[in-house]
């Protein structure tokens, strides 16, 4: 049985955005066919959002019939509990994570898990050149010389400056990487995930470039990044020197170029946590560079504040 997760109300409406929070420590219902994992069909792992834990594999996904993501059994028959639930003058199986008790939706014989996408953060399942078919679920937190690269350049870029940058990144760091997954969302957005062909290399570059930038305790220009951090930082910025507007992601290091002006910070995990459930805020460099001095200034709580404000006011 996996370990218990146990946080006080408090601590979950901390760690959770509101609309997270109402659903998963509330009880509530999403309306239907509002939800982002509804129609979704990619390979993958479905976890608690709350806590994390592995819940649905996206084999058992069916097609929604009612408007939520509908699963037929869990990964685990422990994965999940259930209560019941007398709320709707009815009598309902809500259905639970086991390890955090956090709510996910509801169970019917006929068509079993119908959970709330807001309950659920899904993980990719990405393929290999070495094990075609049995391709491993990332995992940012454990596999820690595999690592996420991506690249949103403004959205007129044409897809040579894309793979120009992308080039460019990696013979800036010299780094002798597999790309283990290329993923494009449109000729703008480059999602890469690359693993060193020589153990440590990748990591050694990622640590001295997560210590440069905690260095900094503000966000810098240019010139003083140039600087203060004449080697590694400078090189990520020499990467992108043809680029005017641009959100680049390498590991837990987030840089964010507008006019020339860049901003660069060393996420940290729950801040990390915001970007992967939302990629979308990042996309479109204003709203990055919001979101990334909001970090800066106010600490993670203001900021999942704005996470907030940003996605409602995002045009789907
Ligand atoms: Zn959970």
């Amino acid at each position: 049985m996996a370990e218990q997760v146990r946080l006080s109300e408090d601590e979950w409406r901390q760690q959770l955005r509101a609309d997270e929070y109402k659903m998963l420590r509330e009880n509530r219902t999403e309306n239907p066919w509002s939800g982002a994992y509804v129609e979704a069909t990619a390979p993958g792992v479905y976890h608690c959002r709350a806590c994390g834990a592995e819940l649905f594999h996206s084999s058992t996904k069916v097609p929604a019939n009612c408007g939520w993501p509908l699963f037929t059994e869990p990964i685990d028959p422990t994965a999940v509990d259930f209560i019941e639930d007398r709320s709707a003058g009815m009598l309902r199986t809500r259905v639970r994570c086991s390890v955090c008790l956090s709510h996910l939706g509801y169970y019917f014989e006929h068509d079993p898990y119908h959970i709330n996408s807001l309950s659920l953060s899904f993980r990719r399942i990405v393929s290999t050149d070495q094990e075609p078919g049995e391709a491993p679920v990332l995992d940012f937190e454990d596999d820690g010389d595999l690592v996420p690269v991506r690249i949103f350049l403004s959205s007129d870029a044409p897809r040579e400056e894309v793979e120009r940058a992308v080039a460019n990144l990696l013979d800036t760091f010299e780094l002798d990487v597999r790309v283990v997954y290329d993923g494009e969302i449109g000729s703008w957005f480059h999602e890469l995930f690359i693993r060193a062909r020589q153990r440590g290399t990748l990591g050694d570059q990622l640590t001295k470039l997560e210590r440069a930038i905690d260095l900094q305790t503000h966000l810098r220009t240019q010139s003083e990044v140039d600087e203060r951090q004449g080697d590694v930082v400078a090189k990520l910025i020499t990467s992108l020197e043809n680029t005017p507007n641009a959100v680049i992601q390498i590991g837990s290091v987030l840089l964010v170029k507008i006019s020339g002006d860049i901003l660069v910070r060393n996420l940290t995990q729950r801040e990390l946590a915001i970007y992967e459930r939302n990629p979308a805020l990042f996309r479109d460099p204003a709203t990055a560079r919001k979101l990334l001095e909001s970090f800066q200034r106010e600490g993670v709580t203001a900021a999942l504040k704005a996470a907030d404000t940003l996605e409602a006011s995002e045009p789907s």
